[in-house]
């Protein structure tokens, strides 16, 4: 005897096909997909001519990392970060106050950090600056 565990509904509303994992298969796929777009649901606003402008500006107003600069360390920024995470919010994401500019290292570390913690709860924020 193979013991194997019984299969569980689909966790898609008022699916009624059985499966091992969480989604049948047809949802499962349906998940992934919604998954990967909303993942960046805000990317656009990195695209902004507007964002490209500010960002500039500010990079050319604050051109030392935060970050190294507070371990003694003169890096020059190349990130326009968020302080607090926007998360999609205008209002946070244009607030100068809420910026600060980071080198590439730094910015991919708290990232990282960011993205484990809400990675939990499924909201990824991370977004590349090219
Ligand atoms: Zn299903
Ligand atoms: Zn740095």
């Amino acid at each position: 005897m193979c013991p194997r565990k019984p299969p569980k509904p689909c966790s898609y509303p008022n699916c009624p096909e059985l499966t091992y994992g969480r989604y049948c298969e047809k949802h499962q796929k349906q998940m992934d997909r919604k998954y990967s777009s909303t993942n960046r649901p805000f990317k656009h606003l990195y695209n902004t001519s507007m964002w490209k402008k500010l960002r500039k500006q500010f990079l050319q107003e604050h051109p030392l990392c935060v970050e190294c600069k507070a371990k003694g360390v003169i890096k020059a920024a190349a990130v326009v970060d968020h302080i607090k995470a926007h998360e999609g919010d205008g209002k946070l994401f244009w607030d100068k106050s809420n910026w600060q500019p980071l080198c590439k290292s730094c910015h991919d570390r708290k990232t990282v950090k960011e993205d484990g913690r809400w990675g939990k709860k499924g909201r990824v924020y991370s977004y590349d600056f090219k």
